[in-house]
């Protein structure tokens, strides 16, 4: 099959990713094979290749927002039927044995594995995953409009949760692509007043599209006192700027795998009970609940196809903040 291959961690400009011939993948026992359609590009599939994240396995295929048909159970998988529309998301499966595990909070488990990281993910014309750890996809949504919604999506919905901001709450994002381009909608949804700061002005004005109150540079002082916080860039610097904006017990939470060095903080700005908390990964529930959510609502994902072959200039254009809303590769070869 053909493939986008890792070899080694490198800066995108250097285009790291070979597109390649190689073996197509067989589903072991629980598994189901996948043809591949689409597979959106996320900010840590940048991390993964430029290194920021210690690799895992070599060479390794990445990408983890998949959506394809079944097209081969392996032995004992009999929860979808060939043909059936699946998604495969990062948390590629988790051990069910450890103390995070048996306490619900498998997003933590110790000894997970991630698609497109520890796994080979969905940049070719075929991947495997547990069948346990497949979402199906609702009809609701096209392939390439819901392949975002499967990490930017999920992962936005667990940071909107756990900001604990109720209806007619304030809330700002900090970055404004894939995961806040969706998660603005869910809050918009639920009654909640958005802020977006955000240094692109594309970005900016797709924030206020979306439904966002206001829409200006992070630098910029927040015309309000916000309930809560969202930082999807991977930029730490934004951690002072954003708990300023902070009210008293308001919560800032971290959305990304990878942040640049936080700098250090006047105790002043976290006083009054302020929280900083991150977000790490997802569990399957938060998928599913999204997922119905997404689709109820019904959510609206902006996105920018690029062929496989074109990988790296997707993620090259994603680095220079070049997309607006999400990329998404389209794998049909
Ligand atoms: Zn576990
Ligand atoms: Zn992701």
């Amino acid at each position: 099959m053909k493939a986008c291959v890792l070899h080694s961690p490198a800066p995108i400009q250097g285009n790291p990713l070979e597109f390649a011939d190689v073996p197509e993948p067989r589903p072991a026992r629980g598994e189901v094979l996948v043809r591949v359609r689409v597979c959106g590009v996320c900010r840590t599939d940048l991390h993964v290749i430029e290194g920021e994240l210690p690799p895992r396995k070599s060479p390794l295929i990445p990408g983890h927002q998949i959506v394809g048909a079944v097209e081969k159970l392996g032995e004992g998988a009999h929860r979808f039927a060939i043909g059936a529309r699946v998604g495969i998301a990062w948390l590629h499966r988790t051990d069910q044995t450890c103390e995070y595990c048996r306490e619900g909070m498998e997003n933590l488990c110790d000894a997970p594995a991630f698609t497109g990281y520890t796994d080979d993910g969905g940049y070719a014309e075929y991947a495997v995953a547990p069948e346990d750890f497949v979402y199906p996809i609702p009809e609701k949504f096209s392939d390439e409009q819901a392949a975002p919604l499967l990490c930017a999506g999920i992962i936005g919905f667990r940071c909107l949760r756990l900001s604990g901001i109720k209806p007619g709450g304030r809330l700002a994002f900090y970055g404004f692509g894939a995961a806040a381009h969706v998660a603005v909608q869910v809050a918009r949804h639920w009654g909640i007043e958005v802020y977006a700061a955000t240094r692109d002005s594309k970005h900016q004005r797709l924030a206020l599209e979306l439904g966002a109150r206001w829409a200006g540079d992070a630098a910029a002082e927040m015309p309000v006192k916000l309930d809560a916080a969202i930082i999807f860039a991977p930029a730490g610097e934004l951690v002072p700027a954003a708990l300023k904006a902070l009210k008293k017990g308001g919560v800032l939470v971290l959305g990304g795998i990878h942040m640049s060095p936080i700098p250090p903080l006047d105790y002043s700005l976290l006083y009054q009970e302020r929280v900083i908390r991150s977000v790490a990964n997802n569990t399957r529930q938060d998928g599913e609940d999204f997922l119905r959510l997404a689709a109820e609502i019904p959510v609206r994902t902006q996105v920018q196809l690029f062929p496989l072959r074109d990988a790296n200039r997707a993620l090259n254009d994603l680095k220079a903040d070049q997309i607006s809303g999400a990329a998404v590769l389209d794998c049909r070869t």
